[in-house]
């Protein structure tokens, strides 16, 4: 069998995707920690000479925690108004961070409504091309402010996929609060069964990535198949792992084993 592994070292244009479960404690704050491991390893990421995007979660939840709410809002309009708090503070700390490293970071906000619009769409490419060509790390979230209702993907993963799919990404790696992709769920079923490479997303697949548990995200595992389908169809080999240790990310880039790889088509 292929060593599908092996393809991830020769990725040049990586997108990862970070979910709030991994990006703040179970206080709603935001996790310093861990923040600045993954600022770190993608900064020497850059450094290797990769390009890196990054997509950002926990927007909502750090603006509900600066806000003083008491959970995450159910009305819309407090939803939006947290996540134009929250969007703020992860941009001053992401740009803190990577400038500790000595990067740039940009922001882009997008809506399912901009990336299906053809012309919206070149736009965006051309913006994304030109960070990238000035080194620039970008670092997306969707736009939680204005997206509502029926222009939201509400969920990053897809958000992840159709932007590695937009830039051609060599590799997507999806960063959530578990390991990879099990045939039932670890948590309730101690004789669950990891799956280390996914060469086809079939019924069979889809039918065993159940909810993950996480209580702060919005996506389960569902939406992270869902995802990886679209990516793995336009060419993009994608895994999905553990962020708890960004640092994990060096072993992907070195071809090693980490999380469920589901290989692009060819
Ligand atoms: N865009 C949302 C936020 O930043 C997160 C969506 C998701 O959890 O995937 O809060």
């Amino acid at each position: 069998m292929e060593n599908y592994y092996e393809r991830i070292k020769s990725a040049e244009r990586i997108v990862i995707k970070v979910g709030t479960s991994t990006l703040t404690h179970k206080t709603g704050k935001l996790n310093l920690r861990r923040m600045d491991k993954l600022a770190m390893t993608l900064s020497d990421m850059k450094n290797q000479g990769k390009e890196i995007i990054l997509v950002t979660s926990g927007a909502i939840t750090a603006g509900v925690t600066k806000m003083g709410l008491k959970e995450r809002p159910k009305e819309v309009r407090l939803s939006q108004a947290a996540a134009s708090v929250g969007q703020c503070e992860l941009m001053f700390i992401y740009d803190k961070l990577f400038a500790q490293y000595g990067h740039v970071v940009s922001q882009m906000l997008l809506t399912k409504e901009i990336t299906e619009d053809e012309k919206f769409r070149s736009n965006i490419i051309n913006a994304f091309e030109t960070l990238l060509e000035y080194k620039i790390i970008p670092i997306i979230n969707e736009n939680d402010s204005v997206a509502i209702d029926e222009i939201v993907y509400g969920d990053n993963d897809m958000l992840s996929a159709v932007t590695a799919s937009l830039l051609h990404a060599d590799l997507l790696i999806i960063l959530t609060d578990i390991d990879g992709l099990y045939d039932s769920n670890p948590q309730e079923n101690v004789d669950a069964r990891f799956i280390p490479v996914v060469e086809s997303i079939d019924d069979a697949i889809e039918a065993v990535a159940g909810d993950s548990l996480s209580g702060v995200g919005t996506g389960g595992m569902i939406t992270k198949i869902s995802a990886a389908k679209v990516a793995v169809s336009n060419g993009i080999n994608v895994i999905i792992t553990n962020g708890e240790t960004p640092e994990k990310l060096y072993d992907i880039l070195d071809g090693k084993p980490v999380g469920t790889i589901f290989a692009a088509k060819k």
